[in-house]
């Protein structure tokens, strides 16, 4: 297969372009640099199958010769990084998609979205399946990637209904792993970054909040599985293993041994109570479920980020 990966450069997408090539899959990556890293795919240049193209998506997604897929990642994903570019993240999940949408029209190739949790907002079902509708503030600050998601979802499913393209749409809840970057504000990045450097851990709230925290390989063997299936979606992709913000604060504590204090700051408006998938479809349609413990997962990224 030859498969375009918008957003490539970022930690997810650099981890699904490297498994794509090692695999034996040509890969063109699209990206416009604003989150991502070039040094994520720096070891992936000797392949001869892997093109990089510095694109914004929300402007063109520009493509020379055939691809068979579509693998539509470009968009801020740390809340963080959306809140500094509402506009664009906006952008990235509307026009973004639907230039993303067209290539795949274009060359009659399988289109695959990265969704979110995000689409739940702040859930009053608990766990999560693909039924819920979900509770999204359409006008708080989240809003501009959450309801950007929402419509990437709505314009890709008007796309397979309308026009016939072959669509697959996987809601991704947190994960984590290496290269994500230590300051990119997301919880499991900024734990270990701060315990290693011995400075306070920033809890938000009370801590009590949950997330259910997912290891970025078991994650990627979610969306190759999509990407080589038929099946539309939308699909939960996410590790039900449920923790407190406190807890993952303390396991991290705990791992890398460090003695830093944890500081309590103010809890981020919307911020969603709690979090889990179902994975029943997931388990059912793909043959997918994860494999890394929460644990496991946190002592693999603590190496990662000491050795860099
Ligand atoms: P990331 O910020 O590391 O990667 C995003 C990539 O997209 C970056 O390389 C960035 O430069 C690129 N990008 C952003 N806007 C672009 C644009 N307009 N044109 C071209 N490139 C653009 O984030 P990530 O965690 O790797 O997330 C990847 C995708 O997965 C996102 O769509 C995100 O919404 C989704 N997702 C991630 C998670 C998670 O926990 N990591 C959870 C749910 C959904
Ligand atoms: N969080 C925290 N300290 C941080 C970063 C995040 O307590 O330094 C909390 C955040 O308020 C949320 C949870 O951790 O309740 C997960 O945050 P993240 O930004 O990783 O993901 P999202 O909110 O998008 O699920």
């Amino acid at each position: 297969m030859r498969v375009a990966v918008t957003g490539g450069c970022g930690f997810l997408g650099s981890h699904l372009c490297e498994a794509l090539l090692r695999r034996g899959d040509a890969v063109v990556c699209l990206d416009d640099l604003s989150t991502g890293r070039p040094e994520n795919l720096a070891h992936l240049r000797s392949y001869p199958g892997f093109e990089f193209v510095r694109a914004d998506v929300s402007v063109a997604v520009e493509v020379s010769g055939a691809v068979d897929a579509v693998a539509h990642l470009a968009s801020p994903a740390s809340p963080p990084d959306y809140l500094r570019r509402p506009l664009q993240t906006l952008a990235a999940g509307s026009r973004g998609t639907e230039n993303a949408l067209g290539l795949a029209r274009r060359d009659g190739a399988r289109f695959l979205l990265a969704s979110t949790s995000e689409i739940y907002g702040d859930p009053q079902v608990h766990p999560q399946d693909e039924e819920y509708w979900g509770h999204v503030n359409p006008v708080g600050p989240r809003s501009v990637y959450d309801e950007a998601k929402r419509y990437a979802e709505a314009v890709s499913l008007a796309h397979h209904r309308a026009l016939g393209t072959d669509v697959g749409i996987v809601r991704i809840f947190n994960t984590y792993g290496p290269r994500m970057r230590p300051h990119d504000g997301r919880v499991v990045s900024s734990f270990i970054s701060q315990a290693l450097r011995g400075e306070a851990l920033t809890v938000y709230g009370d801590g009590k909040q949950t997330r259910s925290f997912c290891y970025v390989s078991d994650l990627v063997r979610g969306l190759v599985a999509m990407l080589d299936s038929s099946q539309t979606g939308p699909v939960n992709l996410g590790n039900p293993e449920e923790w407190t913000v406190q807890e993952l604060a303390e396991l991290v504590l705990d791992i890398t041994g460090s003695r830093a204090p944890i500081r309590y700051e103010p809890l981020p408006v919307d911020d969603p109570v709690r979090r889990r998938p179902v994975i029943t479809r997931a388990m059912e349609h793909l043959g997918w479920r994860p494999e890394v413990t929460v644990a496991d997962g946190v002592r693999r990224t603590v190496e990662w980020f000491s050795a860099t």
